[in-house]
């Protein structure tokens, strides 16, 4: 059976983005149709400046929220990173197949230290080694598909090439994994500012759907969503990349597409209103889900510990037998 691995880091709220280039896939088609696992990457969420208490919270809400988004942990497993040492074992390995060159061209580093120096604070070391614990997530599990939004796609091929690299000068050890986008919304941008993706670590919320926004607020965030000067509305993400976002959430929202959407829509105001109301229809099962599970924190964590013993018990043959090809 193919083996799905995919993770989320609890560096704040999760968004609108998070849901529809990732978490909705997971619960709609990969737990059913693969052996699935889904981590909350805690250790992640160490690389940049860090509240210990908030990341503990965010650690918990985030799993809530994947339950809440429809993941069963009959049919998959959910699990905390920092719960299985073996992520952190394999990681080192890894770094001594993997160069500083290659870690140093990521654009997720490049854009992330950009904006720790900014603020005036160093780069954690841990930044940039991140996607080397990334790899390691996805290699210890013989992972074949690794569901993920289009930011992620560079992180997974340099996760493909150190398997690749591992394999040849010590022997297959790892299954080489290969990246899958949803086809629609596997960039959903800032409503504020559509040539930034939305992102749950935004500074102000005010471009970003959060998926426990009050239904007006959803309403409101989407209304006042930059497009631009035009009055026709049309799909064109390079042009009019406010618009194509709009078009883009609504399609991902209604199962529609994105063009034939474009058509049906006479104004900027008739698409976003169609757009609020798709999204707040869209979270609304998930918050209501989400409220019954926060009556029940110890179902959550019971979750988390069954979860973390699947994923040990999946991750140390193939971590044991990394340590003894690399020779120790
Ligand atoms: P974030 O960038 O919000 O911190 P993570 O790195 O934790 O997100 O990624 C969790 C998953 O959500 C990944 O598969 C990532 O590709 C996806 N994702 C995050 N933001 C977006 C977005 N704006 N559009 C589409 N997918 C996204």
């Amino acid at each position: 059976m193919t083996r799905v691995f995919s993770g989320i880091q609890p560096t704040g709220h999760l968004t609108l983005g998070n849901y529809l280039g990732a978490m909705r896939r997971w619960a709609e088609v990969d737990q059913h149709r693969a052996d699935s696992l889904f981590c909350v990457v805690d250790l992640h969420a160490l690389t940049v400046d860090h509240d210990p208490a908030r990341v503990r919270r965010l650690s918990r809400q985030t799993a809530t929220l994947l339950l809440a988004a429809g993941l069963d942990p009959e049919v998959c497993t959910v699990f905390l990173q920092s719960h299985v040492d073996e992520h952190t074992r394999l990681s080192y390995l890894l770094e001594c197949v993997a160069t500083d060159g290659e870690m140093r061209r990521m654009i997720q580093y490049k854009e992330k230290a950009a904006k720790e120096r900014e603020r005036g604070g160093s780069v954690r070391l841990s930044l940039l080694t991140y996607p080397v614990l990334m790899a390691a997530d996805i290699l210890a599990y013989g992972t074949d598909e690794v569901p993920v939004g289009e930011d992620q796609a560079q992180h997974v091929e340099l996760t493909r090439d150190l398997a690749v690299r591992f394999n040849q000068r010590y022997g297959h050890t790892f299954t080489v994994p290969r990246t899958t986008l949803p086809p629609v919304a596997a960039r959903v941008m800032n409503l504020q500012d559509p040539t930034r993706k939305m992102g749950k670590s935004d500074d102000s919320g005010v471009g970003v759907v959060y998926l426990l926004d009050e239904p007006d607020v959803v309403r409101k965030k989407v209304l006042r969503a930059v497009t631009d000067s035009g009055r026709e509305v049309v799909y064109d993400r390079a042009e009019r990349p406010g618009l194509a976002n709009l078009l883009d959430i609504l399609a991902a929202c209604t199962g529609g597409n994105p063009e034939s959407l474009a058509d049906v829509h006479d104004s900027y105001g008739s698409l976003k209103k169609d757009t609020a109301e798709a999204v707040v229809e869209v979270l609304r099962p998930l918050q209501a889900r989400h409220r019954e599970l926060c009556a029940d924190p110890s179902y959550v964590e019971g979750v988390l510990r069954d979860g973390a013993e699947k994923a040990r018990a999946l991750a140390r043959p193939t971590v044991d037998t990394a340590y003894r090809a690399i020779g120790l």
